[in-house]
């Protein structure tokens, strides 16, 4: 490879690898983050339906004690009037009616309560396992971050002392094309692919071509500006 064009690739490969190191350390930061607020959410919806469901289990306990004793009522009254000790038959066989109408809505209520129960228990079940895969998740991040983070920022470090020697080796003249790529966010090489432009597909004039391919001159596209490398192997 021509040694300018050398310069240019070798640049561009630090700085590259310094920009795909910094998006990675983002992501890993926010991955992090955002893992630990879904645990903390499912935490609270887990917390949610555990409560839901105390509710439901009280309230189909306090039913269920009314329910009993309006049963014995009911069975009392009826021992009174078949064995004649009521005190008074009359009133004895209504109050037995109305202990039979209380036990039947009771009984439905307590048929509602149980259903209702299965379903706040299925819902304390699916929270379970949520908040169960979001702290699985939330720790996976935490454990990445503390472990990636400092290796990225050791390369970074690295990356960093090497560039000051490799923008010295880069050519007069191919430092301002390169810091306008740089600041187009756009990659600062291209390959040359039938005399085109591997990015954008401009084709270079024959002459470009040749000199590109013969390794005489670095030339960039004069489409979209980036460094074009030799589309062919250099001849051994
Ligand atoms: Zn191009």
């Amino acid at each position: 490879m021509h040694p300018e064009l050398e310069a240019v690739v070798k640049l561009w490969e630090n700085v590259n690898r310094a920009d795909r190191l910094q998006a990675e350390r983002v992501t890993c930061i926010e991955n992090r983050s955002l893992t630990v607020t879904n645990q903390r959410e499912a935490a609270e919806a887990l917390e949610a339906a555990r409560v839901a469901l105390d509710g439901v289990r009280t309230e189909e306990r306090r039913v269920m004690r009314k329910l009993d004793s309006y049963r014995k009522r009911v069975s009392t009254t009826r021992t009174m009037i078949d064995t004649g000790k009521a005190p008074d038959y009359r009133l004895a066989e209504q109050q037995l009616r109305s202990c039979i109408l209380i036990v039947d809505d009771l009984e439905t209520e307590a048929l509602e309560l149980m259903e209702q129960r299965d379903d706040a228990e299925q819902v304390a079940e699916a929270a379970q396992q949520a908040f169960d895969a979001a702290e699985d998740a939330s720790t996976r991040a935490v454990v990445r971050e503390r472990d990636r983070i400092p290796a990225i920022d050791r390369e970074l470090e690295d990356l960093d002392l090497a560039r000051p020697a490799l923008q010295e080796a880069l050519t007069h003249e191919h430092r301002g094309p390169f810091r306008t790529l740089r600041a187009r966010n756009r990659s600062a090489v291209a390959t040359l692919r039938d005399g085109a432009c591997s990015v954008c597909n401009y084709a270079s004039p024959s002459q470009v071509v040749n000199e590109i391919e013969g390794h005489t001159r670095v030339h960039t596209c004069r489409n979209c500006g980036r460094f074009l490398l030799p589309g062919r192997p250099e001849q051994a």
